[in-house]
């Protein structure tokens, strides 16, 4: 269905309306504080196939359930380790997905057929409100295409869901940038799946972290992986992006000899006057490149990039979530000088 695609605001009829659509099993692009989501009533099997429906999104991959707060998690999760409970109490609201057996009242849609579903609370007022007005519990991946670099503000999410959704809610660029952090637990441990703003650091003081093999290693094909998001390439413009990594002067040297018809650099603020091919710097910090990374990318789409040289990111603190996306946009293309 073509839908007229509404650009709606944080007020309150606007929230009202985002809430009645969600209510009505419609599926609508929402901000959060990690990247805006495409939200749809989670226990509403028809809402949640509009989902993989608007994003091309293959069928085996989970959506995450976003609940109001943590008094919900008994209704739809079992078998909760207490260390759960002590991060909830930490992290929640916030930026963190947790994996834990899911209940029935959760479609299999949802879960992608798994028998755990990711859980999170999040802390963007918008989201909150839309969450509390509809009176559902809401399936949110991320608003893009599926494949193509995660949205932080609305106009990306309008560039790919333009006439897929009835309706986008503005509520301006999201603060973390990247998606959250998931985990899952064993035996007492933490299992790391995706790195977020939420960093192994600081897990690691309610139990051990081990951090999943691949963060940092592509899988091959058909190997068996923890989290099906970890099959798939993502994130990826349209260019081809290779990974730099080294030190400033020798990421300089590199791009400065390397320039040609398309061909950018994406490097630290820092480094930026030095680079002699045009580029798009990302930030200094990890929470700067966190926040800048995914509309970086969809810029160097805007311009018709054909190459782009990024120069590889810390990997402290939030620092892993952007090399981890970054990795996935290159393909694992890394070039250590
Ligand atoms: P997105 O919705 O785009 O943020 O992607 C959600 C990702 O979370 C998926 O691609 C999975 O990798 C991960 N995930 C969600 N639910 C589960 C689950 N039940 N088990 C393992 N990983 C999950
Ligand atoms: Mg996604």
């Amino acid at each position: 269905m073509a839908y007229d695609t509404k650009l709606l605001g944080t007020s309150e009829p606007d929230i009202a309306y985002a809430a009645k659509l969600i209510a009505d099993g419609k599926v609508v692009g929402i901000p959060t504080e990690t990247v805006y989501g495409l939200a749809a009533d989670a226990e509403n099997e028809e809402a949640v196939r509009k989902i993989f429906e608007a994003k091309g999104r293959p069928q085996d991959n989970p959506l995450i359930v976003h609940l109001a707060d943590v008094s919900q998690l008994e209704y739809y999760v079992h078998d909760i380790p207490n260390i759960a409970y002590k991060l909830a109490e930490k992290f929640c609201p916030g930026p963190l997905t947790m994996v834990l057996p899911k209940r029935s009242i959760i479609p299999d849609i949802t879960s992608a057929g798994l028998d755990t579903v990711g859980i999170r609370i999040p802390y963007h007022p918008a989201a909150r409100r839309i969450i509390a007005e509809s009176g559902k519990v809401l399936a949110a991946p991320s608003a893009n295409l599926s494949g193509s670099p995660s949205p932080t503000t609305a106009m990306h999410v309008m560039n790919d869901m333009k006439g897929r959704i009835p309706a986008i809610v503005d509520g301006g660029s999201c603060p973390v940038g990247v998606e959250s952090t998931v985990i899952s637990f064993e035996n007492g441990k933490i299992r790391l799946l995706r790195p977020g703003f939420i960093s192994a650091d600081e897990l690691s003081e309610f139990a051990e972290v081990i951090c999943d093999r691949h963060i940092t290693e592509a899988a091959v094909d058909g190997e068996q992986v923890r989290s099906p998001g970890m099959k798939y390439k993502h994130y990826s413009p349209k260019a081809n992006v290779t990974i730099i990594s080294g030190s400033g002067d020798k990421f300089i040297e590199y791009v400065n000899s390397h320039g040609g018809n398309g061909v950018y650099a994406m490097p630290f603020d820092d480094d930026a006057e030095k680079c002699r091919i045009p580029c798009i710097p990302y930030g200094n910090t990890p929470e700067e490149q966190a926040a800048k990374l995914f509309a970086v990318l969809r810029e160097f789409d805007d311009i018709g990039a054909k190459q782009v040289y990024a120069r590889c990111p810390s990997v402290n603190g939030v620092g892993l979530a952007v090399y981890n996306r970054l990795l996935r946009a290159a393909g694992f293309e890394v070039i250590a000088l």
